[in-house]
């Protein structure tokens, strides 16, 4: 018998699969997709798929999304790079710049993703904690760049699972004092309005995420996308895999960004229902909610773990960490459709 484990290579053996649970008949509220665009774009969708050439490779490239998304961002095609989902770009950007023993600088808590593919790339991640109101520390941050000089920083602007931001001034800062590459996550940039985008022109080591998973409701689909100056995305396509996005998901992005009007409303949605979701659990005792930037809510709170239970026992998936480190008793709420909103704000009540 081969011994398969003595064959993996040392900085992976201690990796456990990533695991996601599946539930059929419940309520949602786990993961941050748009409950509210669920079947908004089948039609179309449906539609344009009897055209499609299936037998087909899919253009390996991306291009016409990537001339759909510069023109909307005033950019020039070739500073943009689409992934199957912006996960694969998060590994693509470790692989390119992280290398045994290398560093890559965060801030926790944060996206659990970038540890593991800095790891599985074979380097170390240096994490420096948030404030205890889970805003951003930028003079501990500052001082571990200097003490560590990662290659590779990443920030998450709004942060997932918290909710918070970084101010734009600070990321500037981060970016201007940084030797190595700057990565800045904006997966949940449309529920906060606020990016950084227009600095890929003036910064050659910042490439900024974007993902078409949150607002515009299109988890299923894996399209993610990266910005940043042509240097630097003419990197990462030496590594990009030919044709890593499918022509059914390319096909589905192209229809989402033609419809966006229809999308913003979503976002406007739940916005409103997010705002109105914090005042109603904050009336909640023993339940401790955090300000959120995005399309979802941290709350803290004394049994996290018997809640969750709770909810799941009434249909309601939320997301639960754990028992230990900053984010014991918390869980994260995903903004759901009005009525899937007001069914979790019942039941939580109902318990308190
Ligand atoms: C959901 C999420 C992603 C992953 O997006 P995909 O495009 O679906 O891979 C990336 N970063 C953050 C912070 C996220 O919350």
């Amino acid at each position: 018998m081969i011994m398969l484990n003595s064959l993996v290579k040392d900085n992976i053996k201690n990796l456990l699969p990533y695991k996601v649970e599946e539930y059929a008949d419940i309520i949602k509220l786990d993961a941050n997709e748009n409950n509210n665009a669920a079947y908004l774009l089948n039609k179309k969708l449906g539609r344009a798929i009897m055209e499609l050439e299936i037998n087909k490779y899919p253009d390996s490239d991306c291009t016409e999304l990537r001339d759909m998304l510069a023109e909307e961002l005033n950019l020039d095609t070739c500073q943009i790079v689409v992934g199957c989902g912006s996960d694969q770009l998060i590994s693509l950007i470790m692989n390119a710049f992280i290398g045994d023993g290398d560093k890559m600088l965060t801030h926790i808590p944060t996206f659990g993703i970038y540890k593991i593919a800095a790891q599985i790339a074979g380097g170390t991640t240096i994490e420096v904690p948030l404030n205890e109101d889970f805003s951003f520390d930028l003079n501990s941050f500052v001082e571990a760049m200097e003490k560590e000089k990662p290659k590779v920083i990443f920030l998450t602007n709004p942060n997932n699972p918290t909710g918070n931001i970084i101010p734009k001034e600070q990321i500037t800062k981060i970016v201007q004092l940084s030797k190595g590459i700057v990565v800045v996550d904006e997966a949940y940039y449309e529920f906060y309005g606020e990016s950084v985008i227009d600095l890929v022109n003036k910064y050659e080591n910042l490439i900024v995420l974007r993902t078409l998973s949150k607002a515009y409701g299109l988890a299923g689909a894996r399209v993610g996308y990266g910005v940043a100056s042509k240097r630097l995305t003419d990197i990462l396509y030496r590594i990009k895999p030919p044709y890593n996005v499918a022509s059914l998901s390319q096909l589905a992005a192209k229809i989402c960004l033609m419809n966006k009007e229809i999308l913003h409303d979503t976002v406007r949605e739940i916005v409103e229902e997010r705002e109105k979701m914090i005042d109603l659990l904050e009336k909640i005792p023993d339940l401790k909610i955090f300000k959120s930037h995005a399309n979802f809510v941290l709350c803290k709170l004394d049994d996290a773990r018997g809640v969750y239970d709770y909810l799941l026992d009434n249909k309601v998936l939320v997301r639960y960490f754990g028992e230990k480190g900053p984010l014991a008793n918390c869980l994260r709420i995903s903004i759901g459709t009005k009525e899937e909103n007001e069914q979790v704000v019942g039941l939580l009540k109902n318990l308190m």
